[in-house]
This record gives structure tokens, C-alpha cells and sequence, in this order.
């Protein structure tokens, strides 16, 4: 079978991200319905384990190795790939859309001269060509996409398509020795804010918004979260208040995020903010209005004064968990 299908991998710090994952995961089932073969392609300084590819059935990985390139480098990534893809003439290229994929995607897109679909939430074939389905003007309408250039780019959101565990192939890795690359910059530090963890990684997040009053009321939306192994997240109106710094904001302008479980405590449910999170699995609304915008895409409603329920489901928590 002919490799027409390239997965692009992020990795920070040699360890590759599980969003990662799921898109070649994703790009695996597609490039089945074309009977064509995927790739994978990681560019870095070092990478500790390439064998959770194989989890996902990814057989072949070729490594572009710079060992300057510890961090992600928007011009020398694209610069490596763009004449990776080119020698290969992969047709289909799938990246996830992490922070690092909405910045490479479209460069890569540009240097190619081809097609992109950003923040794919489905892909569907019909008579040989990827449908592919993005949310527009903050979620309230779906536009699908169909691409038509030969060499096209898929964009996924994270946590939406999912991944079943597959019998574990091996991975053969083939490095191709990049140090003749003429950096014109270098990331030295990348500084994780406060090391905790990432609202667009998050398994689970407890979000905090404006009912919550003042910054020092967010020890109680942190309880809980430490309970629950979460994230924290906030609304725009507690980051613009300064209550909450801007990498946690989920929506339109801040992070789309789609966990297994999220807590929206004390936010309205204004279209910007569910333009964030609306892909999230299960959504417990805590607001103290039972008429708040915010119930009517959430699973779970409890309608009560946050400042009353949360040490309460904090404890409840703490109790199980015992
Ligand atoms: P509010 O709308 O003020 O809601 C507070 C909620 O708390 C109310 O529903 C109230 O009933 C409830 N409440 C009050 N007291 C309690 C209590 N004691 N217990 C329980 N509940 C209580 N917003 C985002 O979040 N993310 C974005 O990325 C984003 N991008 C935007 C981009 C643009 C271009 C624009 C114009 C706006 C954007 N916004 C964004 C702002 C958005 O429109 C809303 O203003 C914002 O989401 C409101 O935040 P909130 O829900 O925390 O506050």
C-alpha cells in the first residue's frame, strides 16, 4: 500500500502529546477506507518513545532530527516539512489542532500551496473524498468542507474523535539527519504558566466564571478541581477582571477545549464562551439562575448558590474517593 497519508507529531520535551495520538489514530481509520498506508513524522532534538504510535497501529515514523530543535520552531518546522512532504508527495495530512498545530497547519498550508480545513469535529467519506465538518461563527452553525487540491490538510480538535485501543504493531523509525538546518531563530525555554495542568489537555475542568465574585473566591473552583485531578478554567469575564490568567480562558478567544467531564460554576453560557467547550463529553452546569443559557447545553443542571454547593461536592468527592 502506497503511503499517501502523513500524520504530523507533536512532542514537547521528547514525549509525545496524546492529541497527537488521536489524530494519527484518526488519519489510521480514514487512509483505511482509501487503502492507502500512514506515516507519522516528528521533528525534534529527541524523542523517549515512538512505541505509543504503534498502540494506534502506526507502523513507520521518520524522525527529522535537529538536535537545536528541543522546542517547536514555527519557520524551521515548516521549513523540514514542507520538503519532507514535497520528496514523499504525501496527499493527505493530518495535524491536531493544539496550539502548536493552529500555528504549523495553516504555514504549512501556505508553503504548499494547499487546501486546509482548521478544527475538523468529523470527517466523513462520500464517493472517495474526506467531508470534513468544522463549527463556525462560534458554534452556531456546522459548515462542511470538502478539499480539492492535491495535496490537502486536515486540522483536528482534540478529544472529539476518540481512540480505541488497537492490537500494538511495532514501530520502525527511520531518522533523517536535519543539522545542516540554518536556524534563523531559537526557542530557548518554553515556561509552562505556574506548572499546572492545561485546560486544552484536561481529562477534566472545573471553570469558573463571574458569579464567583473576586479572584480569592476561586480557592473553592481549585478544591474542587484538586479533588477531581481537573483543570482550572475561567470565563473572559474573570480573565479580563485579572482574577485568572488568560492561558486557563476557554471559548471563541480563548482555548477550545473538549474533556470527558466540565464544570461551567457561576458562567452565564454566553455564545463565546460555548463556542469553547460545547464538544465536551459531559457538561454540569452550577448557576444559582435556573433560566441561564448555560443549562441548556449542559447534561448535569444543579441550580444553587456556587458558594454553597461547591464545599459541599468538594467534601462528597473527598468522602468516595476515601
Ligand atoms: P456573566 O455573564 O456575568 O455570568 C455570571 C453567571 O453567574 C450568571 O449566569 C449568574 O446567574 C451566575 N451567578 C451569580 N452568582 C452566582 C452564585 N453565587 N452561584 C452560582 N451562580 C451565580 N467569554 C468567554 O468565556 N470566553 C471567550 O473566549 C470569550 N470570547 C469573546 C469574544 C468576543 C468577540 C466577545 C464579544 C465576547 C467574548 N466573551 C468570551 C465574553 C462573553 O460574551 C461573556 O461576556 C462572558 O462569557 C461572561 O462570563 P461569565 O459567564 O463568567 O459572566
Amino acid at each position: 500500500m502506497e503511503n499517501k497519508f502523513l500524520v504530523v507529531i507533536e512532542q514537547r520535551n521528547g514525549v509525545i502529546k496524546k492529541s497527537s495520538i488521536e489524530a494519527a489514530y484518526k488519519a489510521k481509520q480514514v487512509s483505511a477506507s482509501f487503502n492507502y498506508n500512514v506515516e507519522a513524522v516528528v521533528v525534534g532534538a529527541n524523542v523517549d518513545d515512538f512505541s505509543v504510535l504503534g498502540k494506534v497501529g502506526i507502523e513507520n515514523v521518520t524522525f527529522i532530527k535537529n538536535t537545536e530543535l528541543d522546542n517547536y520552531s514555527s519557520s524551521a518546522y515548516t521549513k523540514l516539512l514542507t520538503e519532507y512532504v514535497n520528496t514523499k508527495g504525501f496527499e493527505y495530512i493530518f495535524i491536531s489542532n493544539s496550539s502548536f498545530g493552529k500555528d504549523l497547519a495553516p504555514r504549512l498550508s501556505a508553503k504548499l500551496n494547499c487546501g486546509l480545513v482548521m478544527d475538523c469535529i468529523s470527517l466523513s467519506i462520500e464517493s472517495d473524498t474526506i467531508i470534513a465538518t468544522r463549527p463556525i461563527f462560534a458554534g452556531k452553525l456546522l459548515m462542511q468542507q470538502k478539499l480539492t487540491s492535491k495535496i490537502k490538510i486536515y486540522n483536528l480538535r482534540p478529544n472529539v474523535f476518540g481512540m480505541v485501543e488497537c492490537p500494538e504493531v511495532a514501530v520502525s523509525v527511520t531518522a533523517i539527519d536535519a543539522s545542516d538546518l540554518n536556524l534563523s531563530s531559537k526557542t530557548v525555554e518554553v515556561k509552562k504558566a505556574g506548572g499546572k495542568l492545561d485546560v486544552a489537555e484536561a481529562d477534566i475542568i472545573v471553570s469558573g466564571g463571574r458569579g464567583l465574585k473576586a479572584a480569592e473566591s476561586f480557592n473553592l473552583i481549585e478544591n474542587l478541581a484538586a479533588e477531581l485531578g481537573a483543570a482550572v478554567g475561567a470565563s473572559r469575564a474573570v480573565v479580563d477582571a485579572g482574577w485568572r490568567p488568560h492561558g486557563e480562558q476557554v471559548g471563541q478567544t480563548g482555548k477550545t477545549v473538549s474533556p470527558n467531564l466540565y464544570f461551567a460554576v457561576g458562567i452565564s453560557g454566553a455564545i463565546q464562551h460555548i463556542a469553547g467547550m460545547r464538544s465536551s463529553k459531559y457538561i454540569v452546569a452550577i448557576n444559582k439562575d435556573k433560566d441561564a443559557p448555560i443549562f441548556q447545553i449542559a447534561d448535569y443542571g444543579i441550580v444553587a448558590d456556587a458558594f454553597e454547593i461547591l464545599p459541599a461536592l468538594t467534601a462528597e468527592i473527598k468522602k468516595i474517593k476515601q
